[in-house]
């Protein structure tokens, strides 16, 4: 089966006034419809630039990023949801208003939107805050808002940027299990940026590890826990500390 991206020697370079940063470097790797993958990495060394390039906000310098086949068009682009480290959620607007903001902006908003929209938020515990502003919620219920409001544009790809990264320890184990457990229901493909190891290996079928920029694929690492486990769930599985003590080795080759 075709693979729903395909992203083939992929190089990419930032050109500023101040000079030439490479920020990619021959990325190479496929991801099948239905698979969840981390990418991991140190800070700077290109997450964010190679999650632009697979939603088509940046081009390759060479190398090319196909989606289900073709390169990414303004239309292919619809069918990609991207979600941020910061929720975006606007204060002036309730909480149903806000995740009825990307319908109105596509303008597909139906009666029948507006009902999905209803069942999403009763679903996942934020109906009764359907009126609320934004800054009455908590951090997850935040988080949770984006997401819906990126589903409900029924993306066939999901781009997550360090989604949990602004929440504090605890509610970031909730949340991400709470998440990763919606997107994997829904039968989703994600992409998942993250520099906590944990939530890579308790998300991702593979994770991408990243060199120290300009980013190469230094590894990939596929996970093999129990279906059905949940992201929480597989904390508690033995495989899941050699997981994350491999990708630990990986990024600190010189510790012993
Ligand atoms: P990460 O998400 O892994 O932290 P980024 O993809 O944001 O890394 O950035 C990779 C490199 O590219 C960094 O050195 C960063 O400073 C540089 N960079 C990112 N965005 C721009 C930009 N718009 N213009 C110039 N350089 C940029
Ligand atoms: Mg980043």
């Amino acid at each position: 089966m075709e693979p729903l991206i395909l992203c083939s020697h992929v190089n990419y370079t930032y050109h500023t006034l101040q000079g030439e940063t490479p920020a990619l470097c021959d990325i190479d790797f496929q991801v099948e419809k239905g698979e969840f993958v981390s990418i991991v990495g140190p800070s700077g060394c290109g997450k964010s630039t190679l999650l632009s390039l697979l939603c088509g906000l940046l081009q390759p310098e060479s190398g090319s990023v196909l989606f289900q086949g073709d390169p990414i068009t303004d239309t292919s682009r619809a069918r990609i949801g991207y979600m941020l480290q910061h929720d975006h959620l606007f204060e002036w607007r309730s909480v149903r208003k806000n995740i009825l903001l990307g319908l109105e902006i596509q303008k597909k908003m139906s009666e029948e939107t507006k009902q999905e929209a209803d069942h999403l938020l009763k679903l996942y515990g934020l109906y009764e805050f359907k009126d609320a502003k934004p800054s009455q919620l908590s951090g997850g219920m935040r988080q949770r808002a984006a997401l819906i409001r990126t589903l409900l544009l029924h993306p066939e790809l999901l781009l997550l940027d360090e989604p949990f990264s602004a929440l504090d320890y605890q509610t970031r184990l909730k949340v991400s299990d709470d998440i990763g457990s919606i997107i994997r229901k829904s039968g989703k493909t994600a992409i998942l940026v993250t520099h906590d190891l944990s939530e890579a290996v308790s998300l991702g079928d593979r994770i991408i590890i990243l060199t120290p920029p300009p980013a190469r694929i230094q590894t990939i690492i596929t996970t093999d826990f129990p279906k059905n486990v949940s992201p929480l769930g597989r904390r508690n599985i033995g495989i899941f500390t050699e997981y994350f003590n491999q990708i630990w080795k990986e990024m600190n080759p010189n510790e012993p």
